[in-house]
């Protein structure tokens, strides 16, 4: 038998809808390329969106059609999630940091039409733009009197497109599972691969990841996580499903812009990358800056390390969840929220606890697996591959005629793992940068995050390099905060406490930069190329 409720096929122009009705005014605050603040409201992103989607539909692009954009967090970028995928298309966000030959795949192999493109990347789309021949048309991202000299084929400018649109369009009922939003994960090895996210999965995880943060309707939220990778972990949608106030930095994310923002907009709570924030925590000690307004700061993406967690607590009284996920969990798996038991227990004691990477949110189920497959006990101690189930995880890659996770569902997150009796998951490495040493793990996240705690040390990066007796030893890459090196010794000294003995790096390497991907993490593989005969040679 069936149950008698009614049938549910989102759209998720219904949140921005719903939005309009009962959170006209709330704030939607952009900084735009030019520097200036705009401030809009989810009245006028929804009807701007309802424009959009009615000029699409008039110039022929249709349900599933792919639409691209290569565009920054501000309010137009919300608009184009709500405009493209509410009228049936398809939302592909492109990330500007990707490097060219990767871009022309991507673009290629999803079939992108339009690319709706901010100014400044107008640079990168003229480069490749011959390869590229499916892209009928560049929407750029400016006001009519501002678009650019450009060689772009069809170039208009956005409010040019949208201005004629119909302000009273209606949204259309969409196929159950209907596709929303496109992301491709960042292919650190082989080609990028598409996670085609649909309108229900979306909307369901935004649902679902309310019920695991601390949010209240009367937050004020800085976006620093960017639109155009894994929807923002959800904000563009839960954002309006709350009424919350989004404050949007557009390009500038270096500490000193961002603080200011913080400040004249009392933000309240903070998502984003270490990194963004390791920017901004130097930014407010180098210039005795407090962060007066912000309660909570949720944090993923890599993992957060005890002096960050620390820097926030201690300084700043900012409460910090470490919350964990990937492209193919659109995004969030795990958050790390404050329990009543972590009352009463000493710093030390509620460091420890959160610093794991949390509990899953409703949805997802989470299991560790031995090389063979078998599941390994919760017992904080015997380390994995974690696997992941849930409904808003993929099935399988975008055109890929296979599923990507086992007969029972289960992907494999690539992560290695220890669950714990209370729920917690910890993340100790990524598979591909686990060391293995004289036959036992080396978590290199923890020897990266031990050695972050030392005063003078702005980054690190441990990497397994091969060794003639213990099959790879850690090899440490640290950049200083005055970007010279320092006595290595100290740096041995400093760890000394902190991990087991085996654990210290057989050798530590300064460099000006270390090297990040298109998303901001750590290009391991690059380090562990250039170094990988450095054991063996000697
Ligand atoms: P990519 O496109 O590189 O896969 P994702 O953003 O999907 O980018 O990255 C997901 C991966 O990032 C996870 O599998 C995990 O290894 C890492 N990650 C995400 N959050 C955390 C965290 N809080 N701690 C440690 N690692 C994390």
């Amino acid at each position: 038998m069936i149950g008698d409720m009614q049938n549910w096929t989102p759209n998720v122009a219904g949140i921005i809808e719903h939005a309009k009705k009962v959170h006209p005014k709330t704030e939607i605050i952009s900084r735009l390329v030019s520097g200036e603040i705009h401030r809009s409201n989810y009245e006028e992103v929804c009807i701007r969106s309802r424009k959009l989607a009615s000029v699409l539909i008039k110039d022929g692009y249709k349900e599933g059609d792919v639409l691209a954009t290569l565009a920054l967090n501000t309010y137009r970028h919300l608009e184009m999630y709500y405009g493209i995928s509410g009228m049936g298309a398809i939302t592909h966000t492109l990330n500007f940091r990707l490097h060219p030959e990767q871009a022309v795949y991507i673009i290629n192999h999803a079939e992108d039409k339009i690319i709706f493109v901010e100014t400044p990347f107008i640079p990168i789309l003229e480069a490749i733009q011959d390869q590229i021949p499916n892209v009928e048309k560049f929407i750029v991202l400016c006001e009519e009197n501002e678009l650019p000299e450009t060689s772009l084929k069809n170039a208009v400018s956005y409010e040019e497109y949208i201005k004629d649109g119909d302000e009273n369009y209606t949204w259309p009922t969409l196929k159950d599972d209907a596709a929303c939003g496109l992301c491709y994960t960042s292919g650190t090895t082989g080609n990028p691969k598409g996670v085609l996210y649909s309108h229900k999965s979306n909307v369901i995880h935004a649902q679902a990841a309310l019920t695991a943060m601390t949010i209240s309707p009367d937050d004020s939220i800085l976006m620093v996580v960017p639109l155009f990778h894994v929807l923002a972990w959800g904000i563009p949608y839960f954002g309006p499903m709350l009424g919350l106030k989004l404050v949007m930095p557009g390009m500038q994310m270096e500490g000193e812009p961002l603080y200011e923002l913080i400040e004249k907009e009392d933000i309240t709570l903070a998502f984003g990358v270490p990194t963004i924030w390791m920017g901004l925590l130097a930014y407010c000690r180098e210039n005795n800056k407090i962060l007066s307004s912000v309660k909570n700061t949720i944090i993923g993406g890599s993992a957060l390390s005890l002096a960050t967690l620390q820097e926030f607590d201690e300084v700043h009284d900012v409460n910090v969840i470490h919350a964990w996920g990937m492209t193919e969990m659109s995004p969030m798996g795990t958050t790390n929220i404050p329990t009543p038991e972590m009352e009463n227990m000493s710093k030390e004691e509620k460091y420890a606890v959160q610093l794991k990477q949390g509990r899953p949110i409703y949805g997802v189920e989470l299991k560790v697996v031995d090389d063979a497959g078998n599941e390994l006990p919760h017992d904080g101690e015997s380390q994995g591959h974690l696997l992941v189930r849930g409904p808003w995880i993929l099935q399988k890659y975008f055109k890929s005629d296979k599923d990507a996770v086992d007969s029972n569902g289960w992907f494999d997150t690539g992560d290695i793992s220890v669950l714990d009796e209370d729920g917690y998951m910890t993340i100790k490495d990524r598979a591909k940068d686990v060391i293995k040493s004289g036959g036992e793990w080396i978590s290199s996240i923890d020897l990266e995050n031990a050695a972050f705690g030392h005063p003078e040390v702005a980054e690190a990066c441990v990497v397994g390099i091969p060794h003639p007796k213990w099959d790879e030893r850690p090899m440490l890459f640290i950049v200083t905060n005055s970007g010279e090196p320092i006595e290595k010794q100290s740096i041995i000294d400093f760890l000394s406490d902190k991990v087991a003995k085996w654990w210290l790096p057989d050798e530590i390497i300064f460099l000006k930069e270390l090297p990040h991907g298109a998303t901001g993490k750590l290009q391991k593989f690059e380090l562990r190329e250039e170094y990988n005969n450095h054991y063996m040679e000697k």
